[in-house]
This record gives structure tokens, C-alpha cells and sequence, in this order.
């Protein structure tokens, strides 16, 4: 059996609030439980979207929560090198190829906007660009994704109707999230992706990604969002507050909460105690290989 290495992906943005903690938390028991790895990766590839010292922030609020990598972090904005071979790899296959679509256009022809909020590639440069130079460059998708989450349960996706050829380099020159977090999870020895339920949505993309490069599927477990005040999930973009990490093992017990967990046994207050309890808890509500409801 391959041993477990799971992993906390931020996106600097913004810094970690009770929703991403939640994720976090739960990415990291995981890997408690079954006795593995946990990686940080720092997912920069949006650069203009980072405020420059985020990702020192981000590891300074997991640091003072006592979730600390078993390996230095990886910031993607350092491993383009690594997404560009695995493009000309796709490339070279027929399994992507480069669009010349502006966004008008696409909108134009696309039709209504799907649940996920982004427009269906209405596949127009498939058969070529007429000419016109490339400006993004996508993956040929086809047919339906099965895959099974192991807290939501067997999943289906059709990717060609419901999401389209999709984005893997921007016409911006940025590296798509799809690319990036595939070949990333791959190159890192993933076992276990364990993330927000706001991305669940992406995971049949990523699975197409995978398979269209040759590498394995990890497991996936997509945990409870924290939804706002408002009733939308908790994000960076409405406003959630930073952590406030006075109590770090309150904003634990909290998080651990809103996993389903069962409360704490009384004593363990400290920090170290407050993890190392939280780690059979999360391994009795997992079960073999589920997850808490
Ligand atoms: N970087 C993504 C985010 O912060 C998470 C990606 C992942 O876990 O796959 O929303």
C-alpha cells in the first residue's frame, strides 16, 4: 500500500479564516490518522490576486495553530517549468490545443451559464484556430466522469455538457488552477486530497486531467463549508474575518465542530493536547475509509 501524504493548498488571497481552517484542520487529522505525510503548498499561481507576505502569514496562522508541515512548502509560482511540460506533453498528444476565443466571443456563442458560473466552451477552436493566434489553451474533454468522494458518496460529472474543454493555460499567460493543482498533487506523491466542499465541482476536471497525463487518482474527502451570516459559503471575498488566534485551541475545538466531531474530553486545553485528541476522534468518525457526516 502506498503510504498517505495529503496536503493544505491556500491560495494567498487572503488569510486563513474559520472556513479555510476548517479545511485545513481536516486535511491535516487525515493524514494523523492514517499515519502520513501533510505538505503545504502555497497555490500563487494567480500572482496578481496575492498580496505580497500572504503566504508568510498563511503559514504563520497554521505555525501558531500547531499545524506544521512534515516537508518545506512549495509555492507554485516557482514550479511553471513543471505545468509547461505537462501542457507540451498534451499538447503533443492532440489532447489540448490552443484557443483564439476572446471572452465575448465565447459568451456569445456559449448560451446560458451552467451552475458552476462559468461559460461552456463551445469548442470553436477544436478543429484549429482558422489562422488566428492562440491566446489560452485548453483540454479536449469528452464524455462523463464517475468518481467517488468518500464523505459525499459516488459523484458524476458529464464534462463536455456541463463544463466544456477547459482553461489550462490563461490567455493572461497564467497557469490554470486545473493544471497546476493536477500536476502538483502528482509530482508531490499525493495519496489523499482533502478540501472544501466549494471545489468538489472541480474534481471531475482534475480526475480528466489525470488520466489524460497517465498519473493516478487520489482519494478525495470534500469537508463541510462554514457558511456566513448571509447563508453564502464563508470566503475572503465576503469578508470573513482572519482567525483570531489569541485562543488557538478554541479556534481548534471550533473547527473540529464543525467537522461533526465529537466534543473534546475534558483536559486537553493546550494546544498539543487539544490536536493529539482531535486525531482519534477524527479516526473513530472516518471509519475505515469514509468520513465524518
Ligand atoms: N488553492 C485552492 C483554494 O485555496 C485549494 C485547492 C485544492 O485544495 O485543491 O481554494
Amino acid at each position: 500500500m502506498t503510504a498517505y501524504r495529503g496536503r493544505f493548498a491556500p491560495s494567498p488571497t487572503g488569510p486563513l479564516h474559520a472556513g479555510s481552517l476548517v479545511a485545513a484542520l481536516a486535511s491535516w487529522l487525515d493524514a494523523r490518522a492514517h499515519r502520513g505525510q501533510w505538505l503545504v503548498r502555497i497555490e500563487d499561481v494567480d500572482g496578481p490576486r496575492c498580496p505580497p507576505g500572504m503566504d508568510e502569514f498563511i503559514l504563520g496562522q497554521l505555525a501558531a495553530l500547531g499545524l506544521l508541515p512534515d516537508e518545506p512548502p512549495v509555492w507554485q509560482s516557482r514550479r511553471g517549468a513543471l505545468y509547461q511540460a505537462a501542457l507540451e506533453r498534451l499538447v503533443a498528444a492532440g489532447q489540448a490545443y490552443g484557443c483564439a476565443c476572446t471572452r465575448a466571443e465565447i459568451a456569445a456563442a456559449a448560451g446560458p451559464r451552467p451552475k458552476h458560473g462559468e461559460l461552456v466552451y463551445p469548442g470553436t477552436c477544436r478543429q484549429g484556430t482558422h489562422g488566428r493566434p492562440a491566446r489560452a489553451w485548453r483540454l479536449r474533454v469528452q464524455g462523463r466522469v464517475d468518481w467517488r468522494d468518500r464523505r459525499l458518496g459516488p459523484q458524476s460529472q458529464e464534462l463536455q455538457a456541463e463544463v466544456g474543454d477547459f482553461v489550462l493555460k490563461r490567455a493572461d499567460g497564467l497557469w490554470a488552477y486545473q493544471l497546476a493543482v493536477v500536476v502538483d498533487d502528482a509530482e508531490q506523491g499525493i495519496t489523499d486530497v482533502v478540501r472544501g466542499a466549494d471545489l468538489a465541482d472541480n474534481t471531475p476536471r482534475q480526475i480528466a486531467l489525470q488520466r489524460a497525463l497517465g498519473l493516478p487518482t487520489p482519494r478525495y474527502l470534500h469537508t463541510p463549508l462554514v457558511l456566513a451570516a448571509d447563508g453564502h459559503k464563508l470566503s475572503k471575498q465576503n469578508g470573513a474575518a482572519a482567525l483570531d488566534l489569541g485562543d488557538p485551541a478554541a479556534r481548534l475545538r471550533e473547527a473540529a465542530t464543525r467537522l461533526g466531531l465529537a466534543p473534546l474530553p475534558a483536559g486537553s486545553s493546550t494546544l498539543a493536547e487539544t490536536l493529539a485528541a482531535l486525531v482519534p476522534l477524527w479516526a473513530a468518525a472516518c471509519g475505515s475509509e469514509g468520513a465524518p457526516a
